[in-house]
């Protein structure tokens, strides 16, 4: 997709956005309610029509100035978000549908191989409404991937499943999808489930991508500070870069390619502050306001002492077991790996 531009009327949905994804990958379209996501998936499948740029599929044009090549021949697999079965055909039928060119064995043979893979060949002859949400979704993909297309397009596939069989489903998608080779582009509006199911993630705004990375480089060289909050909670700062720095009250952080008596926003993820014992002789930098075990880490509330400043509520992530207890006074540092400086205003 290359300079993709699309508005509704008045609504600029989608603008200047660019993106590839090769065979084998698995790559999310990532962003906020009404970012244009699921207008990029539609660009993509031939459901609405390209106003600016080209796609090409396979090496081939299929949207762009002057060529249109209809959904039903750009051969690509759909899965929706209510998955879409033909509630009047059975499982096999709904997967057989798209089949063609093919002998009536070789689409028997190719049914049985898909729904084996998916794990429902046992509810061939059953219809849609005798199937479990999660049953559906894994007939949806069967269905989506059973002509071998070489693009596999997914919009919010498992929105529709509760959280416990959320997990399930998406793990054995992700491996289905990396087994079957096909470039895969999918849509999601929550960064766990992006993180969980993408080789790399093209982070949207406003119509266009903001950054688009590996999920590990996203989480840890964010572009700026949206990329860095959709990714995860963090304390909120801002300062002034001063010598090249700007002040935190666990340690200066680099300012830089910012220059002197820039204002600027520093983000520092939860994670990112180190709680300890004050040492003798020092006095800490924060008080315990709280502390929870929320699992597989420990969040404490803390506030920044008078004495290194304004008074400041932070939050910390601890792995495991961690809880101090209410107005213990802790000493904090810093990983500046995990705290980052941005100009202030940058929208
Ligand atoms: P969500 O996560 O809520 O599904 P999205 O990121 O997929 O959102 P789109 O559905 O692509 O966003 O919508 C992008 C913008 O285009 C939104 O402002 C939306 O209101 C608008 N829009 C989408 N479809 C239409 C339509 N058929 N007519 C008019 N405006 C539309």
């Amino acid at each position: 997709m290359e300079g993709l531009g699309h508005a509704y009327g008045d609504v600029k949905a989608v603008n200047s956005f660019s993106l590839s994804v090769a065979p084998g990958e698995v790559v999310c379209l990532l962003g906020p309610s009404g970012c244009g996501k699921t207008t990029v998936l539609r660009l993509a499948a031939g459901l609405e029509k390209v106003q600016q740029g080209r796609i090409a599929i396979n090496g081939q044009e299929v949207a762009g100035p002057g060529v249109w090549v209809p959904p039903e021949d750009r051969n690509v697999g759909l899965v929706f978000q209510d998955f879409a079965l033909f509630p009047h055909l059975t499982v096999a039928q709904n997967v057989d549908f798209g089949l063609t060119g093919m002998d009536d064995e070789e689409r028997r043979a190719r049914c049985d191989e898909v729904l084996r893979r998916v794990g429902v060949a046992q509810l061939a002859d059953r219809y849609p409404h005798a199937l479990s949400g999660g049953q559906q979704q894994r007939v949806a993909l069967a269905r989506a991937l059973a002509p071998s297309p070489p693009l596999i397009l997914l919009d919010e596939p498992f929105s529709g499943l509760d959280s416990r069989l959320r997990d399930q489903v998406r793990d054995r998608t992700l491996h289905l999808l990396k087994r079957s080779g096909q470039a895969t582009l999918m849509v999601t509006h929550d960064a766990e489930e992006a993180m969980f199911m993408a080789d790399r993630i093209a982070v949207m705004r406003d119509g266009h991508n903001v950054q688009t990375d590996r999920p590990d480089a996203l989480y840890c060289e964010p572009a700026d500070a949206f990329v860095t909050e959709f990714f995860s909670d963090v304390n909120r700062l801002s300062g002034v870069v001063e010598k090249g720095d700007v002040y935190t009250p666990f340690g200066n952080l680099s300012a830089a390619p910012m220059r002197d008596g820039e204002k600027a926003e520093i983000l520092i993820r939860p994670e990112a502050l180190r709680l300890g014992a004050v040492p003798d002789g020092e006095e800490g930098s924060a008080r315990v306001l709280a502390s929870r075990m929320l699992g597989r880490s420990s969040l404490v509330h803390l506030c920044t002492c008078r004495q290194i400043g304004e008074e400041i509520h932070l939050h910390a992530r601890v792995p495991g077991r961690f809880l101090p207890k209410e107005n213990e006074v802790l000493q904090v540092t810093l990983d500046s790996k995990q705290a980052f400086v941005f100009p202030a205003n940058q929208g």
